[in-house]
């Protein structure tokens, strides 16, 4: 699948109208993500299901003569340059950040850094669940690499990407994000362990797609409530320690063990390990459900992760609730669930392909009916992770 797109042309003209320079600059671009199933399993060491989407976005760029960064924003129409060698974290959370930020993490890790004239663009949705942050990251990294002379190493730089967006721009999250961006295969969804970072590519059916249901709400709550959450998860297992001193995640324990050792938790604590430790079989089970070919095997689970997301995890939001709700009322769809830490953001819907159109336009109207924000809907098939486009 080719991204050739008018964004990405006009990065090029940019680079050249704001920049000049010799060479004609080159084009590297990461996508963003979904997650199919396994929601806040991440920190607990658990499994995860994401898949690249055909959003993405890329970073046109120069090689200079010496030490200096100088990097525009076509989204913001911003220029910024510095130098590499005044860079200190933190870096706070504009968009500057997640450029430099990159050539921060790679001098502090010993790569020989190069100056480089850099555009930014891209059709990933900002702020919306869909990791445009690390697709910016990631994208940028693989430029820094190539005007570096660096050979690109996926595993390390989406390690890399993770300390970028933790140290530097200050968001303390998992390494799936940047892991998808580096990773994914076209055709194929990621399987991945976030404790060993084992992954496997997993087929996903040609007859489904994934469309995401993007509600127009923020995500108001989401930094509060993912800091509580992942709290409530720490208790449990310490909680659960009581029982197994071996336990060092919620990943280690089977849903036998928690009923078993329920009283060693209170009400809302053990509600929340529920969640997780369910929710940390369905990556597998879905995994097998998409390569044999059960759609509807798949979509139940996705149901089933939603159910507990709003009722034990409690992190859904009305906006959430409906547009699932709506998704799973059409006929050519398998299933539903919010992805991404919820309170806002997007749902997706696992639909059959030759249903696609239908569903986004009814479910779509029906949710505009209903809820007054610039919601969105858009069908998508897993691409492959950071690549250099031949322009
Ligand atoms: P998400 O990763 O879910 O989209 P985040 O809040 O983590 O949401 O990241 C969004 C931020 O990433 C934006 O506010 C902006 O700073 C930066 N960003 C993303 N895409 C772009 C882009 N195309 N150009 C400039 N900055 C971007
Ligand atoms: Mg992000």
């Amino acid at each position: 699948m080719s991204p050739g797109t008018a964004w990405i042309d006009n990065l090029v003209s940019v680079c050249l109208e704001e920049f000049g320079g010799a060479e004609v600059p080159r084009v590297a671009v990461a996508p963003g993500r979904v997650n199919l199933i396994g929601e806040h399993t991440d920190y607990n060491d658990g499994w995860v299901l994401p898949m690249a989407i055909d959003r993405r976005i890329g970073v046109a760029f120069a090689p200079r003569g010496d030490r200096v960064l100088r990097v525009h924003s076509v989204v913001f129409d911003e220029t910024r340059e510095l130098s590499i060698d005044e860079l200190a974290p933190p870096g706070g959370s504009e968009w500057i950040s997640y450029v430099i930020g990159v050539a921060w993490a790679m001098s502090s890790s010993g790569l020989g850094v190069s100056g480089a004239d850099l555009v930014v663009d891209g059709d990933v949705p900002l702020g919306s669940g869909l990791s445009s942050s690390s697709a910016l990251v990631m994208a940028t990294a693989l430029a820094m690499c190539e005007v570096s002379s660096i050979p690109w190493s996926p595993v390390e730089m989406a390690l890399l990407g993770q300390r970028v967006e933790r140290e530097w721009v200050g968001v303390q999250g998992g390494v799936m994000d940047q892991f998808t961006a580096t990773m994914a295969q076209e055709e194929h969804a990621l399987l991945l362990d976030c404790r060993s970072l084992s992954h496997s590519p997993v087929r996903f059916p040609d007859e489904s797609m994934v469309v995401v249901m993007d509600t127009g709400a923020p995500r108001t709550l989401a930094g509060s409530a993912y800091n509580e959450r992942s709290a409530s998860c720490r208790a449990a297992v310490e909680g659960l320690q009581n029982a197994d001193p071996g336990i060092r995640a919620l990943r280690d324990v089977t849903t036998d063990f928690l009923e078993a050792n329920r009283e060693l938790l209170d009400e809302t604590t053990y509600r929340r390990a529920r969640h997780v430790v369910e929710e940390n079989a369905r990556p597998l089970a879905m995994a097998d459900a998409l390569s044999s070919g059960d759609l509807n095997q798949a979509g139940r689970l996705m149901d089933e992760s939603h159910f507990s997301l709003r009722d034990l995890y409690e992190v859904s939001s009305r906006e959430l609730d409906l547009f699932t709700d709506l998704a799973r009322d059409h006929a050519a769809c398998y299933g539903a669930r919010l992805t991404g830490a919820g309170f806002g953001g997007c749902a997706i819907a696992l639909v059959s392909a030759e249903g696609a159109e239908d569903f986004m336009q009814s479910t779509h109207s029906c949710y505009r009916s209903r809820v007054d924000l610039p919601s969105a809907v858009f069908a998508c098939r897993p691409v492959s992770g950071a690549r250099l486009l031949d322009l």
